[in-house]
């Protein structure tokens, strides 16, 4: 097999030929067919996450045909499956018995502490794949894994909100954004300031306004995401929302927050985070995704241009996701 390996942090990816492994108890093989690039991914390879595995092969929205499956797998040939983020949870710890998983002790994560699918096959845990419904193709697919999925749950995490502000317009926005107008929601983006296209992007997916992340819109915000990692947001967000109005952060990893008068947190105001998924989160979005439908905008690479479609994520260059292919 071939893989993009993370040899050590903070360097570029590195082609690698592999034996193909074997599955083990519970777990199958699958070959890629399509793996979305994450900002996650630029954490794991700039070393922002702690105790990075080096090796390891980055990407964790993965689709995959099953090739093969160890002892005590139901599988048939060719099944699709989506692999994401949450690899494993122990299923004894008071998170995974309170139906937090998403929070588990001992939980791992592909393409972070297992091999992900930045490669033409990978190994995954049966008990965390899921099924892709049949109208969506595979590169489609794929940034619904980890974009959609925190996506999903951050937007549940803003309740009700039905004036509700995006910040950062990348492939989880793009998402969120269909969903929520198509929940009747009003939806405010927010971009880099003088992101022309971001701004145009969001308005055709429906936001009814959109702007630079230093302005506030004509509407009091109920609640408001934050997908771009950027701490300085947050001020600004909790000027936008409402008294009662919640502060959703959705990114995995955010610069330092800075500090901000307690008027602007005062009435009830919240902020929180929203770390991983849990299996419910994906059976749930995965299902209701078609129904909506979602449609995913994705600029494709070939596996091999891994490290160019991290730079373009990284710079702001796309509308979208990137999805790589084997
Ligand atoms: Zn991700
Ligand atoms: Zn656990």
């Amino acid at each position: 097999m071939k893989a993009m390996v993370l040899r050590r942090t903070g360097e570029p990816l590195v082609l690698d030929e592999r034996p193909d492994p074997t599955p083990g108890t519970g777990q199958l093989l699958l070959a890629v067919k399509a793996c979305a690039v994450c900002r996650t991914d630029i954490h794991v390879i700039d070393g922002d996450l702690p105790d990075i595995p080096v090796p390891i092969v980055p990407g964790h929205e993965i689709v995959g045909e099953v090739i093969a499956g160890g002892e005590g797998t139901d599988w048939q040939p060719g099944q699709r499956l989506g692999v994401p983020w949450l690899g494993y949870t122990c299923g004894t710890c008071p998170y995974c018995d309170s139906a937090q998983e998403n929070l588990c002790d001992h939980a791992r994560f592909t393409g972070y502490q297992i091999d992900g699918g930045f490669a033409d096959k990978v190994i995954a845990d049966a008990r965390f794949c899921f099924p892709i419904d049949e109208s969506y193709d595979a590169v489609e697919a794929a940034p619904l894994l980890c974009a959609g999925l925190i996506g999903y749950r951050s937007l549940t995490m803003a309740g009700d909100a039905r004036h509700l502000g995006i910040y950062g317009f990348g492939a989880a926005a793009h998402i969120v954004c269909q969903i929520a107008v198509w929940q009747d929601r009003r939806v405010y983006a927010f971009t880099r300031p003088g992101d022309d296209t971001a701004q145009d992007f969001a308005r055709e997916l429906g936001a009814v306004w959109a702007g630079d992340s230093k302005q506030l819109p004509g509407h009091q915000l109920d609640a408001a995401i934050i997908f771009a990692p950027v701490g300085s947001l947050v001020p600004g967000a909790l000027r936008a929302v409402r008294k009662g109005g919640i502060v959703v952060c959705g990114g995995i990893h955010m610069s330092d927050i800075p500090s901000f008068p307690y008027s602007i947190l005062w009435g009830e105001r919240t902020i929180r985070s929203v770390a991983n998924l849990t299996r419910k989160d994906a059976t749930e979005f995965l299902e209701l995704a078609p129904r909506v439908p979602v449609h995913v905008h994705t600029v494709t690479y070939p596996l091999e241009q891994a490290n160019e479609a991290l730079a373009d994520l990284r710079e702001g260059r796309l509308s979208g996701a990137a999805v790589l292919i084997p």
